[in-house]
């Protein structure tokens, strides 16, 4: 493995640079947004600031030949889905893997292994690996390393066995030594690869969790031996960076505090006494990416990397975006399970009887009305006052709007209960605070139009999902959504890649000026309406050019 560099120009491969139950209802009356809002919980405040493919869906294209050999490459994440989710990183991690392996490549994952895993979507579970000695503090910790497939993948699940109980506390993420159990996880999971003698081309790390693996395998690992692999480390979200105390050094036995309390290493940018493990993946791994070629500009150009865009630029030659991927299996409205009608884009028409069927859940009203959607965690990178205003805005615009989601905070889900229980008696809203896969397909099918008003959004699902079941995206123009989704009227592309509507400013004019001109043609223009729909369900955000993009990046790091 070459040695962390700071800056010198690389061509690089072919990557651009730089989101019930209850009674029917009474006729709808207008209804004032202030008038409600006031008296309910606050909101955080926000902070300043195709091509055309087959007509059926149905029909899977084959495999294109390889462009690159095949490679054996280990996956190291925190999360898998469905065994281990949290968020998209998990879907991510997943698809991209089966997307690899179906390329005829041998993929392996490792993750920890949590007591609150889906344990009934592990098949085969058992030890592969026991007494592995695991170098820790002065001392180490005996652990146990198990296989088991998820859905086809190949999985190891690292499980030590100390006092400590890294993995045994009920939830993934959101304990004080959460720098603690995931350095140790780096350390496991590279001393299980050199005691087993894995050699693997490539080791694709994400998020912070998994930072020190390519710190751990050119500072100490490569002197043992293992000199092969080269790493490509992914950040799904720069706000969260595993910034800590140099005792990660000691406990991890990388040490020398002097070597790696340096702004070339792993140096927080802005805090000195602090070490910053993304900012060490990015500095000693072969590659970085970030998850849409607009977000890795806004990370690195626009501020929007938390304090590591020197880092970014310095590193620049070795980094750029990869849209993700959607796993057009799990969610493919031709054969998904959760909904009650299937359709393709020749049947489009079916659909509507997925709105009827959604109307019938949420006892909405039968009527002539679109529906606007929202689903996802209610959190303030999502644009929860934009998402507010929509609600009120559709409602006094003739469409009906329906809510899915739900946050960790009891607050923020108490002020959308509060909007609920004020709009309890209106036929056209239903607001459902929870989280529900079921519900999701649902809605996803049945609804016309989807928001996704993020104030960031580094790829997004939400908007991959709609596109795929012909419900037309309402998005702002960042990150991913940007990269996705193309304005019916503004859009600088051809007309038959526009697929829905895109708006700038993250304020109330904003999502207005996006959602008039969608209700609006919706009642006017059912024409393009229906094109929109259709443009929509022929764009392919499958992990077909995503797995491309990786085995190119994989292909250029190998040999350096
Ligand atoms: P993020 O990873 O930031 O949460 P994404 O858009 O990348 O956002 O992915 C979110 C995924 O989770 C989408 O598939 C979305 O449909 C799903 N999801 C979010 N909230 C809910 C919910 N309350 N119920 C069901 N599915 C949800």
């Amino acid at each position: 493995m070459k040695p962390p560099s700071t800056g010198q120009a690389a061509p690089g491969p072919a990557i651009l640079p730089a989101e019930q139950g209850r009674s029917p209802k009474p006729a709808a009356v207008e209804i004032s947004e202030e008038e409600i809002v006031r008296g309910l919980a606050g909101i955080t405040e926000p902070e300043p600031e195709q091509e055309q493919k087959t007509e059926s869906m149905a029909e899977e294209a084959p495999l294109p030949t390889p462009s690159v050999p095949a490679m054996f490459i280990v996956m190291m994440t925190p999360e898998l889905a469905p065994a281990a989710k949290v968020g998209g990183l998990a879907d991510v991690v997943y698809g991209l893997s089966r997307e690899l392996e179906l390329r005829g490549n041998a993929v392996e994952i490792i993750l920890p292994k949590y007591d609150c895993m889906r344990y009934d979507q592990i098949f085969g579970l058992t030890k592969a690996y026991e007494n592995l000695w695991v170098p820790w503090y002065n001392g180490g910790i005996t652990t146990s390393v198990w296989f088991g497939c998820v859905h086809g993948c190949k999985c190891f699940f690292v499980d030590p066995h100390s006092r400590d109980n890294f993995f045994s506390r009920g939830i993934v993420y959101g304990h004080n030594d959460d720098l603690l159990r995931f350095a140790f996880f780096c350390r496991a999971a590279l001393e299980f690869m050199f005691k087993t003698g894995k050699q693997p081309e490539i080791i694709h790390c994400h998020d912070w969790q998994t930072a020190l693996v390519p710190v751990l395998l050119y500072e100490v690992y490569q002197h043992l031996g293992m000199r092969h692999p080269r790493v490509c480390f992914t950040v799904h979200n720069f706000r969260h960076q595993g910034a800590g105390g140099g005792y990660i050094l000691q406990a991890t036995g990388l040490n020398r505090p002097e070597h790696f309390f340096h702004y070339d290493r792993l140096r927080d940018n802005h805090n000195p006494q602090a070490l910053n493990l993304m900012k060490g993946g990015i500095v000693y791994s072969n590659f970085v990416t970030t998850v849409s070629p607009r977000h890795a500009w806004e990370a690195k150009d626009g501020g929007q990397a938390h304090g590591l865009e020197r880092t970014l630029h310095l590193h620049h030659y070795k980094y750029g975006g990869v849209l993700n991927g959607l796993d057009y299996t799990q969610f493919n409205p031709e054969t998904d399970p959760h909904i009650p009608t299937h359709y393709s884009l020749q049947t489009i028409d079916k659909k509507y009887e997925n709105k009827r069927a959604l109307r019938r859940r949420l006892w909405l009203a039968e009527n002539e009305k679109p529906i606007v959607a929202f689903i996802g965690r209610l959190d303030a990178q999502k644009g929860l006052e934009l998402v507010r205003h929509a609600l009120f805005y559709s409602l006094n615009n003739r469409a009906q709007f329906v809510l899915l989601g739900n946050s960790p905070e009891h607050g923020t889900n108490e002020h959308f209960r509060g909007i609920k229980q004020h709009l309890n008696e209106n036929p056209d809203c239903h607001l459902e605070i929870s989280y529900d896969e079921d519900l999701a397909h649902l809605i996803y099918a049945g609804a016309d139009l989807i928001i996704v008003p993020s104030r960031y959004e580094p790829c997004g699902l939400a908007q991959l999902i709609a596109l795929r079941y012909g419900t037309v995206p309402v998005v702002r123009a960042v990150g991913g959504l940007a990269d996705t989704v193309f304005d019916k009227d503004y859009a600088s592309r051809p007309l038959h890649e526009r697929n829905g509507y895109v708006f700038d400013h993250a304020d109330n004019a904003g999502i207005e000026s996006a959602l008039r001109r969608a209700i609006g043609c919706y009642y006017h223009f059912p024409d393009h309406f229906r094109q929109l729909m259709i443009n929509g369900m022929r764009c392919d955000f499958s992990w077909k050019q995503p797995g491309e993009h990786y085995l190119k990046i994989y292909d250029y790091i190998r040999d350096k």
